[in-house]
């Protein structure tokens, strides 16, 4: 049994790509990102509610930036927040309802301010994930003497990798592995080579779904349990990793290719400056070796 002071934070990442989620929209109404949210809810809920001491973070990962949904900086525990509905006397236990509705409020202003700037259309995700990162480093700060902390992240998945983001990706899964962080990932859509890899490297859970519709029970079944429980439950079995890079040249998935010995990109052609750390490789041309000079052997 995990002891009573210990801390289970879980930071849920959700990639709300607008782009993905307009297209989504059109192609099946059965998921919409609303309905998506409210997944999440019902998972933040049920982990708030499972223990006293469990603690929520949800991040909104979008095109250019990533924004906090749940906890805000101006909402401090015990602050009912002077809204009507979280004292609505039904109840209900008064931290889910004012964790709802700072859900729903918050992504209501994500989505109508922030815009997509540019070509752009991928999710900043690695972003969000350092993200989360500073934030349990800075939960676990402010822990009381004797407290521990445990921390994982959930990544809910919807549009494609971004190869741009490999190296910013691959520094932050190493940063999770070296805190004890693990990364679990729910994907959507297309399979995610850099978030199998996140998670092969810090023992959390890869599932693309089968059903999108089922969304929530995916989440409860699957995700809401933390690492010690989950062996004693029949979980889908490990996804196969695909550990192949991305060459950072043309984002192709290739086996071998050339590395930059300073920065460790990816190329899968030859070419005499990196184009990502723009040093220059001395190349070696055929030339006289000069005879060294024996040295002497100073006997002994
Ligand atoms: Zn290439
Ligand atoms: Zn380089």
């Amino acid at each position: 049994m995990a002891s009573e002071d210990e801390i289970n934070l879980l930071v849920i990442v959700v990639d709300v790509n607008p782009i993905w989620w307009g297209q989504q929209a059109q192609r099946e109404t059965e998921l919409t990102l609303s309905k998506c949210l409210d997944a999440v809810m019902v998972l933040g809920n049920a982990h708030i509610s499972m223990a006293r001491t469990n603690r929520l973070a949800v991040i909104a990962s979008h095109c250019q930036d990533s924004h906090f949904l749940y906890p805000k900086k101006s909402w401090r525990a015990g602050d009912s927040g002077g809204d009507d509905a979280c004292s609505s006397g039904d109840g209900k236990y008064e931290l889910l309802a004012v964790a709802n509705n700072l859900i729903a409020e918050e992504i209501r202003n994500v989505m109508s301010k922030a815009e997509v700037k540019g070509n752009s259309t991928d999710t900043f995700l690695a972003g969000s994930l350092a993200k989360a990162l500073c934030y349990i480093h800075r939960v676990s700060k402010d822990l009381e003497a004797g407290q521990e902390i445990k921390s994982r992240i959930l990544v809910i998945k919807a549009a494609e990798d971004c190869a741009l983001q490999y190296m910013n990706f691959m520094n932050v899964i190493f940063a999770a592995q070296k805190q004890n962080i693990l990364i679990d990932a729910c994907v959507l859509d297309s399979e995610s080579g850099l978030l199998q890899q996140a998670c092969d490297i810090t023992g959390g859970l890869y599932l693309k779904i089968p059903q999108k519709v089922a969304l929530a029970q995916y989440l409860l079944w699957v995700f809401l349990s933390d690492s010690e429980q989950r062996s004693q439950l029949v979980l889908p079995p490990p996804a196969h990793v695909d550990y192949r890079a991305a060459c950072f040249c043309h984002r192709n998935l290739i086996e071998i290719g050339y590395v930059c010995s300073v920065c460790l990109s990816i190329f899968c052609n030859f070419s005499p400056i990196c184009t990502t750390c723009e040093t220059a490789f001395k190349i070696q041309l055929p030339q006289m070796i000069k005879p060294k000079k024996k040295k002497l052997k100073q006997p002994t």
